[in-house]
Parts: structure tokens; sequence; C-alpha cells
């Protein structure tokens, strides 16, 4: 809505496909139309990595997924759980780690676990793009990640594929949750940033020049923390006009 009273248009349904960088505007090209733009922002998400590498070449950081699957409790058990429970942080993670959370409509969740997905948008486990997994197993810095995590990532898939290894993690919070009382609820799929030295970036990440503003790593708590980032991002822009 600001945009537009600003005079602005959003187009949605394009995917870019390219950006070609020239003597103080650069070519934006999407599946329909071609932009010229003085500045690039991107805001990308799970793709944020390929696109800033098209303005950007040498980025020292990959995106890779990982899916964050939750559990959702029957009903007759959601007397369990009245409001947020969170696990003491693993400061090793950049993530909560799995939590109950009572949604607005009185639905509780148990999740999100941490499972690498071998698609960038591998929301269930049978999605596979060997492209995406290339990219992954070439990058040095995930492969130094893999051999460091490697036992937390075997564990998380154990406790994807059974649901008792799952309850039992979520009875570290709430004793009295058994297996009977889960059924399989979303998924959604982070885009973690992993630097060349295998560090799991918890931190929001920009990579700027003098034609791009690339928002390449917003982990939670992005979404909480997206006006302020919308902020920071509308800053740097201005700075360039
Ligand atoms: C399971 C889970 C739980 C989470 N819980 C929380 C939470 O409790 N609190 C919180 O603050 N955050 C949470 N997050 C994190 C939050 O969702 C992200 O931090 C936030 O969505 C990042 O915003 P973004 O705009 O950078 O990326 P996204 O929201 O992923 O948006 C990226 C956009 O770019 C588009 N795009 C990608 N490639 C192209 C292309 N080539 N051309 C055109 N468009 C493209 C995509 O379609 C998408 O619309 C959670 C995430 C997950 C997965």
């Amino acid at each position: 809505i600001v945009t537009e009273r600003q005079g602005g248009e959003i187009q949605l349904n394009q995917k870019v496909l390219n950006i070609y960088t020239h003597q103080g505007y650069s070519e934006v090209i999407t599946n329909k139309e071609v932009f010229s733009t003085k500045l690039v922002i991107n805001t990308a998400g799970l793709h944020s990595d390929e696109i800033g590498a098209l303005t950007i070449p040498k980025l020292d950081l990959r995106i890779i997924p990982f899916r964050g699957e939750y559990m959702s409790i029957i009903k007759e058990r959601q007397h369990l759980c009245n409001h947020l429970i969170y696990p003491t942080p693993d400061p090793d993670f950049p993530w909560l780690g799995v939590h109950f959370t009572r949604m607005m409509k009185g639905v509780v969740v148990a999740g999100p676990n941490a499972v690498w997905a071998f698609k960038k948008e591998g929301y269930k486990m049978s999605d596979v793009s060997l492209r995406d997994i290339g990219k992954a197993l070439s990058f040095p810095g995930f492969q130094k990640a893999m051999r460091k995590f490697i036992g937390f990532g075997i564990g998380e898939y154990y406790r994807s594929m059974n649901k008792a290894a799952f309850t039992k993690g979520l009875q570290k919070l709430i004793p009295e949750i058994r297996k009977e009382d889960l059924v399989p609820g979303d998924a959604g799929v982070r885009a973690l940033a992993v630097g060349r030295n295998g560090e799991l970036l918890v931190d929001f990440v920009f990579a700027e020049n003098e034609w791009a503003v690339n928002v390449l790593n917003a982990p939670s708590p992005a979404a909480t923390a997206c006006l302020s980032i919308g902020d920071s991002v509308a800053e740097k822009a201005l700075a360039r006009f």
C-alpha cells in the first residue's frame, strides 16, 4: 500500500532469471519482462545467494535449505499447553530448538525440527533437486559444517522419521505428552546461510555495492523484525540517491 501510494508498482508472479550490470544501471531479466534500475535490492530468501551472486560475484556464503517440520497436538490434549514453551537455546545452532506454540485459533503445534532439505523448496522429504544438492555439497563451507554437525544431523533425520523419538524430545518440555497425542503438521524451509569457514551464520547479513543491496541472511526472528530490517534496507537504498 505504501509503495503504491508513493507511485510505485508491485509486480507479482515474476521470477528473476538474470541481472546484467552496466555503467550506472542494471537490467533485471524476469521470465516476463526486463526492468532497468539504478539499484537492485535482493531479498530472495532461499535464493538470495544465487541472486546476490549476479551483482556481487564472489560471495563467501551459501544458502542451505533446512526444513522445519511440525506436529500438531490432538484437540483432547491441547490443554497441556496454554502458551509458548521453549527449551534453553543451544548457542551452537542458529535456531531455537523444538518448542510448543499455542496458535491464535487455539491449535497447539510442536516443532520445528531442522533437517537438511534436498531442495530449496523442499517442504516434503520426497522433494529432491540434484542441482540444489550438488550446489550445497560442492561448497567447502557446507562440507566443513557437515563434518562438525553430522551427529546432530543424523539425530534430526531419525527424529523426523520416528515419531517415538520426536515425542521423546518433546517430553523434556511436557513430560505428559504421548506419541498418540501428535499428528503430522505443516513444514517450512529455513534459508540458512553457511560461511566458507563452515560457520552457521546467526545474524543478518547484507552485502552491498554501488548498484545493489543484498539481504543474504535473514533468519528468525526476521519476520518479527521485518519492519526494522525494512528501515535498514531503505536507509541503504536512499543513501544512493
Ligand atoms: C519453520 C520456520 C519457523 C519460523 N519461525 C519464525 C518465527 O517464529 N519468528 C520469526 O521472526 N521468523 C520465523 N521464521 C523465519 C522467517 O520466516 C524468515 O526469517 C523470513 O521469512 C525471511 O524473510 P525474507 O523476506 O528474507 O525471505 P522470504 O520470506 O523467504 O521471502 C523471499 C521471497 O523471495 C521470492 N523469490 C525467491 N527467488 C526469487 C526469484 N528468483 N525471483 C523473484 N522472487 C524470488 C520468494 O518467492 C519469496 O517470496 C521461521 C522460518 C521457518 C522456516
